[in-house]
């Protein structure tokens, strides 16, 4: 049985309850809550990175946000916690916003909704489905801040699918200076496009609105054993058969391990599940894409029908998402070259199969965001879940890298990469443009640290 507290899965005795306890005590207005004892390191939700500062600062409204920004010469905002790599680290001090997790506005009219930036997907999916509503798409896992998505371009699957930033209508900042700053995508143009992928660059996030649609219900049928022949001639149709498709392969036996096909319980829109798809079998139980591991934690298939928030990520809220201990890394490429960039990583596969636990492909819609690996081109996103061996890890994501050169393959932001920052501004043509929009909000790179000196702000 995997159930966790997801969000702050690190074991805590009671001497550090205890020492949490009596700060916030000490000081009801903002305490070093979460300054965590010698033994409890801070990490990140994989374990593999041990951030820079134990001093996790909680704060519950936007005046104590903004009393923090002022106070403080560097910081960085900590959501999740679900990056693979420093995006998120700190060596001075964190915020968390995780209290700061309410449903704010909820307007039918506007199609929209406005959350707290605390709140995680797994808490508004349910509440917008109880009130008629849907958001467009997920990720493959409900537990992540929707801040901390859409500041890393978070994406599900789907051909007419943006990832989950391009949902977002409007952002509530909170600036270097301290001062509170809205931005929308009606009145803020390319300045909007610029900060809603921001990296937490631009300060931090207090409220986002999301456009909402009228909430609807889904199926999903998994495909066991795809040929790769069969992905080579109709990668098209594979990927357009639905919804929102995910193909799952361990690069062996040049086959597809297993397809995901969510699709929407519409008129006009409902899969044929018939029992062979593309030469794959349809799968007559329950799934996990690593097929070692168990289908408990992921979410019904089948074709029984659910709510979209039940059925669009891969795995279930409550339960451990993926594999737990593992690294991740993911390259986007142009759709029109995906099944070329397929075949190159497959050719790598004696490399990489013994350090990998599973891939995953998926499809995004293009969109107009400045930092959004999507930016002005549909992509292919080509994931590799991996075990946990950062040192054969390290060598092989160069490999990959070399051979999606070609095809100006970018990396997720929030996943582990190797490429230089001089090849990152040759591959995100926005990026000085995002340079500039930060240092307006930001001129002495109080949130900046590490990962944005080395990889964005680099001249
Ligand atoms: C098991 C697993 C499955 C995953 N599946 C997917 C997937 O399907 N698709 C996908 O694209 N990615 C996926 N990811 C990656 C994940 O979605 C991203 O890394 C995402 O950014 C995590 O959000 P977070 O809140 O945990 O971010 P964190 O790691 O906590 O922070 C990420 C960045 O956002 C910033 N930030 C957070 N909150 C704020 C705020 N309020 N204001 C300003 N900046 C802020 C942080 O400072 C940091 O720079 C997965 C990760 C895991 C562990």
């Amino acid at each position: 049985m995997a159930r966790v507290d997801a969000a702050w899965a690190i074991p805590m005795n009671k001497r550090t309850l205890f020492k949490r306890f009596a700060a916030l005590l000490a000081n009801p207005i903002i305490s070093p809550l979460f300054t965590w004892a010698s033994g409890n390191k801070l990490t990140n939700w994989a374990g593999n990175i041990e951030y820079g500062t134990e001093s996790l600062y909680p704060a519950a409204s936007l005046q104590q946000v903004q009393d923090f920004v002022k106070k403080r010469s560097k910081l960085k905002v900590l959501g999740t916690r679900h990056c693979f790599n420093n995006i998120a680290d700190s060596t001075h001090d964190f915020l968390s916003l995780k209290s700061m997790d309410e449903v704010v506005a909820l307007d039918p009219v506007a199609r929209t909704v406005t959350v707290d930036a605390g709140i995680t997907y797994g808490r508004l999916a349910p509440y917008l489905h109880s009130k008629g509503f849907a958001l467009h798409n997920l990720a493959s896992l409900p537990h992540i801040s929707v801040a901390g998505a859409c500041s890393t371009a978070t994406h599900g699957s789907g051909k007419k699918n943006g990832n989950l930033a391009t949902a977002v209508s409007g952002l509530q900042v909170v600036t270097a200076a301290g001062d509170v700053v809205k931005l929308s995508r009606e009145q803020d143009g390319e300045a909007f496009c610029g900060a809603v992928v921001g990296l937490g660059a631009l300060g931090v996030i207090t409220q986002i609105t999301l456009d909402v649609q009228p909430t609807f219900m889904m199926r999903q049928y998994v495909y066991e054993n795809l040929p790769f022949i069969e992905l080579k001639e109709h990668f098209e149709a594979i990927e357009s058969s639905a919804y929102s498709v995910s193909l799952f392969t361990d690069w062996q036996n040049q086959r597809i391990n297993e397809v995901w096909i969510k699709s929407r319980v519409e008129d006009g829109q409902v899969f044929d599940a018939t029992p062979e798809f593309f030469g794959a079998k349809r799968a007559t139980k329950n799934l996990h894409p690593i097929a070692e591991l168990s289908a408990e934690n992921c979410t019904e298939q089948l074709g029984v029908p659910g709510p979209w928030h039940e059925r669009l990520p891969h795995f279930r809220m409550g339960f451990t998402p993926s594999a737990g201990k593992e690294l991740q890394s993911e390259y986007f490429v142009p759709g029109q070259q995906a099944v070329e960039a397929i075949l190159a990583v497959e050719r790598l596969r004696n490399q990489i199969s013994p350090h990998l636990l599973i891939s995953e492909i998926r499809t995004i819609a293009a969109d107009n965001l400045w930092l959004s690996p999507c930016y002005e081109q549909p992509c292919v996103a080509i994931h590799f879940t991996w075990k946990q061996d950062w040192p054969a890890v390290r060598k092989l994501i160069p490999m990959i890298e070399k051979d999606l050169a070609p095809f100006r393959a970018r990396p997720h932001w929030g996943k582990l990469f190797t490429m230089s920052p001089a090849h990152l501004r040759s591959i995100y043509k926005k990026l000085p443009e995002f340079v500039q929009l930060s240092k307006k909000y930001d001129p002495q790179g109080k949130f900046r640290n590490e990962f944005l000196n080395t990889n964005i702000f680099t001249s």
